[in-house]
């Protein structure tokens, strides 16, 4: 495994390679578990070489605590990554990608970007496709591969690929969840104790939404939710929506022939978790 930070050595060795081996990408912002590393075995799975970038981009956070306390474990990260078989990984400082001024460049995602996270994280998805553009056109891999876990975020990548007329293809891969239900992600080690035993709620009450979306409105859903969180002492909700998977808007009734997926955004503290859940 090759680590490199500087982005015109990894570009130089991967167009050099590209020719005659398939290029497969995982971007992360680093403190890996198993949900990063089930996206790297299926990129090991279709691809000759499996590149994964670690930055904690700053653009992305809405706010400055939060960019502050983000973990980062890079020794064990490269040990993980090594034993899931990742060929290259890519580690700039932040001056390296953000050369002139550590500023996002503003998006038009076709109102994707208006919904749900995009109103509660101001300036977060023109952070994500600032940052992600300047990795597709460092790495230029063939695939490049997304977890559902940050569902919106996986829709609005694949509008800017598309708007962008780029040569990659968008692979989506599913949450991957610990045991009890949780959704797995790098805030989850900074949960309390008593935050990490309330969690699993989060997914409970998901749940609870799908066994019942076929029979129940989506008002006496979000109402249902609603009342769930406020009798809860730990977890606070920000937000829960139904949504269409395509266009991410709120629905307000069910149509028949759309798919539908539901959104949450929780806080445990100060701890921000998100999940969501398909429902049809
Ligand atoms: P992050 O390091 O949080 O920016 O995540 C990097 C990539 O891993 C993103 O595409 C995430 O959606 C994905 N990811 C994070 N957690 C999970 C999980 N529990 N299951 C599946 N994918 C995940």
């Amino acid at each position: 495994m090759q680590v490199y930070s500087k982005s015109n050595l990894i570009q130089k060795d991967i167009l050099r390679l590209k020719n005659d081996h398939s290029i497969g990408f995982v971007p992360t912002m680093g403190a890996l578990h198993k949900g990063h590393i089930s996206l790297i075995k299926k990129a090991k799975e279709t691809n000759d070489i499996v590149v994964v970038s670690i930055f904690v981009n700053p653009t992305q956070f809405d706010k400055k605590e939060d960019l502050i306390h983000y973990p980062r474990t890079l020794k064990g990260d490269l040990k993980l990554l090594e034993e899931s078989g990742c060929d290259m990984v890519f580690t700039p400082e932040v001056s390296e990608l953000y050369t002139d001024k550590i500023e996002a460049e503003h998006f038009n995602f076709k109102g994707l970007e208006n919904q749900m996270e995009g109103k509660f994280r101001e300036g977060h998805f023109d952070g994500v496709g600032t940052i992600v553009r300047k990795f597709f056109q460092i790495i230029q891999p063939h695939h490049a591969y997304f977890g559902e876990k940050d569902f919106q975020q996986l829709q609005i990548i694949r509008s800017m690929v598309k708007s962008l007329n780029l040569p990659i293809k968008i692979i989506p891969c599913e949450i991957y969840r610990e045991s009890d239900g949780l959704a797995m992600s790098s805030r989850n080690s900074r949960l309390t104790y008593d935050q990490r035993k309330a969690a699993p709620f989060i997914y409970k009450v998901l749940k609870e939404v799908q066994a019942n979306f076929q029979t129940k409105s989506i008002s006496f859903l979000q109402n249902f939710v609603e009342e769930r969180f406020k009798q809860h002492p730990i977890l606070h909700l920000e937000y829960f929506t139904i949504a269409d998977e395509k266009t991410l808007k709120t629905a307000i009734r069910k149509g028949s022939t759309k798919k539908y997926r539901a959104f949450i955004a929780v806080y445990a503290g100060t701890i921000r978790l998100i999940d969501n859940i398909s429902l049809n």
